[in-house]
């Protein structure tokens, strides 16, 4: 066989529809609450943060959505986006494990947000807004979200988490370039950015600071209104179309994986190449493993609780039930900016309380170094967030090689890393550390979780 294995799907099998995990599962999730009143929130209450359709597909229990032509029509300039055997990277680590990647990298953004970016803008143009705003962390988001406003035609303001803002000065440029305007936060230009300056003037901000600007801005504006790039419903649901095509791809290899590994910031690429295949299991009873690979300097699956939580620091939004360090918890300042959520998604914090999935975390280098390792092989560099689901899918295939098994792995790389160089830099300087989170810090982020009545 051939060491280059790829294999391509025709446009005409760019799947049609989102699929809707809500349909299959076996439990009911808790439902989000009202911060004031502690019970449940209903579709008015979002309306100043979002369209009606998304709003109606965050709590939609059909199986399937349908993609609207004209996003699929944009989502062709990169989709069906390729499949491919990692048979350098096999025979490099010597395990008689297949290793398949689906790579989100070929977007014009360089990763799978542009996914959700494009029908966000697509439902809020469609209902007269003129102007997003939003959070990013790397500026992967930002970037998506700036491209989706440039075809659009909509104004994008981006809050971008201050530690990164200095880390990936290429990343604003690249949004600037789309049109967008993109500002550090903690920023003065809100009342939320404010307060944290008050107190805190050197603040690295905090993804959780950043969506507390960007809400306040969309629920202050009539013509403005939020996105999110992660965490919630259907945000989840627009990355399945990732899984769906890696499942037809599969079946164009002859294969099945027995194992699918992704990274987990929001949980919104791992949700997108995993949902389908949980979709399958439960429905079908089919066998497979599920991993999430996230930090162990922001440990949200591993360490965090599941209870009632905001979903930012300055508490305006409703109280989810999902994995969390505490609302006020932020992160120290590793190189993975994707993935410093407090928060996990609900979906995703549901799935894992009932048994689906499992989930680790490891320290920043270990990550690099399999990222190195899988760019010498495999001639992609990834993205370090993305690097987390190659160390996962890596250990997966070395635990194949000792216990004699030649199983099919399959991960999601969502990402490159061409603007994360200086991440490399640092790397190959020496000069990443393996940060620990303070623990005390946690202890006192959890102890201040809202009591919920309802819980
Ligand atoms: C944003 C991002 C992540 C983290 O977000 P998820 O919602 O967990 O997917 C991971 N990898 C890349 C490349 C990203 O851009």
């Amino acid at each position: 066989m051939s060491d280059t294995v790829k294999y391509l799907l025709d446009e005409k099998d760019m799947p049609t529809h989102w699929y809707n995990i809500m349909a299959d599962l076996p439990e009911p999730m808790a439902p989000p609450l009202h911060p004031g009143t502690g019970q449940p929130i209903g579709p008015e209450d979002l309306a100043p943060l979002f369209p009606m359709e998304l709003i109606k597909q965050e709590v939609s229990t059909e199986r399937e959505i349908e993609i609207p032509e004209e996003v699929r029509d944009i989502f062709r300039q990169w989709r069906p986006t390729p499949l491919f055997r990692a048979r350098r990277l096999e025979k490099a680590l010597d395990t008689p494990a297949k290793i398949y990647y689906k790579y989100e990298g070929v977007s014009p953004a360089g990763s799978h947000k542009p996914n959700t970016a494009i029908p966000q803008a697509y439902y809020n143009k469609a209902e007269g807004i003129t102007k997003l705003a939003t959070e990013t962390g790397a500026g992967q988001w930002g970037s998506s979200l700036a491209f989706a406003g440039a075809l659009f035609g909509m104004e994008v303001d981006v809050y971008m988490v201050k530690v990164s803002f200095g880390q990936k000065p290429y990343r604003k440029a690249l949004m600037e370039s789309y049109g967008a305007r993109c500002v550090a936060s903690p920023s003065n230009e809100t009342n939320a950015g404010r307060a944290i300056l008050a107190e805190h003037p050197d603040s690295n901000g905090s993804l959780g600071i950043a969506i507390s600007e960007a809400v306040e801005i969309a629920a202050t504006r009539d013509d403005t209104k939020y996105a999110l790039g992660s965490v919630l419903n259907h945000v989840l649901m627009h990355q399945t179309i990732v899984g769906q095509e890696a499942m037809k791809q599969m079946e164009m290899a002859g294969d099945y994986p027995d194992v699918v590994v992704g990274c987990t910031g929001g949980g919104s690429n791992f949700g997108g190449i995993a949902f389908p295949y949980l979709g399958e299991k439960l429905r079908n009873g089919k066998d497979i493993r599920v991993v999430a690979v996230e930090p162990a300097a922001c440990p949200t699956l591993t360490r965090g609780k599941f209870a009632y939580d905001f979903g930012d620091t300055g508490h305006l939004t409703p109280l989810v039930k999902m994995h969390t360090l505490g609302s006020t918890f932020i992160p120290p300042g590793f190189h993975s900016g994707g993935l410093r959520y407090h928060g996990m998604a609900p979906q995703v914090s549901h799935v894992q309380d009932i048994g689906l999935i499992e989930s680790k975390s490891y320290h920043q280098t270990t990550c690099f170094e399999a990222g190195v390792q899988f760019a010498r092989a495999e001639g992609i560099l990834p993205a370090p967030e993305a690097n987390h689901a190659v160390r996962g899918a890596i250990d997966e295939a070395l635990r194949c090689k000792a216990e004699g098994k030649s199983e099919t792995i399959l991960f999601n790389l969502c990402g490159h890393g061409h603007f994360d160089m200086q991440a490399y830099m640092d790397y190959f300087g020496g000069k990443l550390e393996d940060l620990d989170y303070d623990e005390g810090e946690l202890a006192m982020a959890l102890a201040g979780l809202p009591s919920v009545a309802a819980e």
